[in-house]
């Protein structure tokens, strides 16, 4: 029921956003999650929209003849999937796990000690981009300098859209969470939906243990968004899933350029959560190769995101 709510969402939506951390007070960014202008994240100011609406191109062609399935190239060591919020969320940002570099370890990370472990074992590189920090994988980062170098032949700058563009910590992912879920509870709560108690409870939960709940709250039809009206997924990621905690997503500040998107695709760098824009996440692998990995094109406008084919 909850799937397929948010799947007719995804079709209704008319913009999408990252889910940025350096938004929480920004109705004026073009392109956020932070808004809840739209579903999926979506933030974009009603006076400035920029993007074709979704619903009105979007097509999609599945991989009909695969040589792998998308379960089949997910890592070994990921446990499958079993409950429906786990699929969810493979379907809404689980492109990243056939990545080429290291995929995230788990479809949810249960907290900071958890992420924080994972991040170390990864190799990382910094550098100083557009004037910010960015860090990433390693093989990510050789990606997007080369992207940079081609993109400069031809006049062209790529650069991340702000401080927090690329890596991020749990605790970013948490904070946004909590803004939603707070209000939310006590929105239900005082419309008599859910008891005082019950949300006293949820409230005092983890982050990674209110996530189960909130989405079960919500396919009761108790939305989590910023205005009640839609899932919580559409407004910011479950902590613990942002493909920017692998180190391997960046935010494009000139995602809105065609011939950027052009450049990173030919270095690996793709777009894979159909209603957030300026993401980007690293495949490593050439766009042919994505059918085999079990991703399918989707195209909305003229933009092309590679989404699971669950
Ligand atoms: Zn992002």
């Amino acid at each position: 029921m909850l799937i397929r709510k948010i799947i007719a969402l995804s079709l209704a939506a008319t913009a999408i956003g990252c889910w940025s951390m350096s938004a929480k007070n920004s109705d004026s960014r073009s392109v956020n999650a932070e808004t809840d202008a739209t579903p999926f994240a979506t933030p974009k100011p009603k006076a400035a929209p920029t993007e074709t609406p979704a619903s009105s191109s979007t097509t999609s062609t599945s991989n009909m003849n695969a040589t792998g399935t998308f379960y089949d190239n997910l890592p070994k060591t990921l446990s499958r999937p079993t409950d429906d919020v786990s699929k969810l969320l493979l379907r809404e940002y689980g492109s990243v796990f056939v990545t080429k570099a290291t995929p995230p370890a788990k479809i949810v990370f249960e907290d900071e000690a958890d992420v924080s472990a994972f991040q170390k074992s990864l190799t990382r590189d910094s550098s100083s981009i557009g004037g910010y920090t960015v860090t990433l994988q390693k093989p990510a980062m050789d990606a997007l300098k080369a992207a940079i170098a081609e993109a400069q032949k031809s006049g062209l700058s790529i650069g991340p859209r702000g401080g927090d563009s690329s890596m991020r910590t749990y605790a970013q992912t948490v904070t946004l969470w909590s803004s939603r879920v707070r209000p939310a509870l006590a929105h239900w709560s005082a419309a008599g939906k859910i008891s005082k108690a019950d949300a006293a409870r949820i409230n005092a939960l983890s982050p990674f243990q209110q996530v189960s709940e909130v989405l079960g709250l919500e396919e009761k039809g108790m939305w989590f968004a910023k205005d009640f009206s839609k899932s919580i997924i559409y407004s910011v990621a479950p902590p613990g899933t942002s493909q920017h905690l692998s180190m391997l997503a960046l935010d494009v500040k000139q995602f809105d350029d065609a011939r950027v998107r052009e450049i990173l695709a030919k270095h690996g760098w793709f777009q894979t959560v159909s209603s957030d824009l300026p993401h980007f996440t690293y495949l490593g692998v050439n766009e042919s190769e994505l059918p085999g990995l079990g991703l399918k094109k989707v195209t909305s406008g003229n933009r092309t995101f590679w989404v699971p084919d669950i």
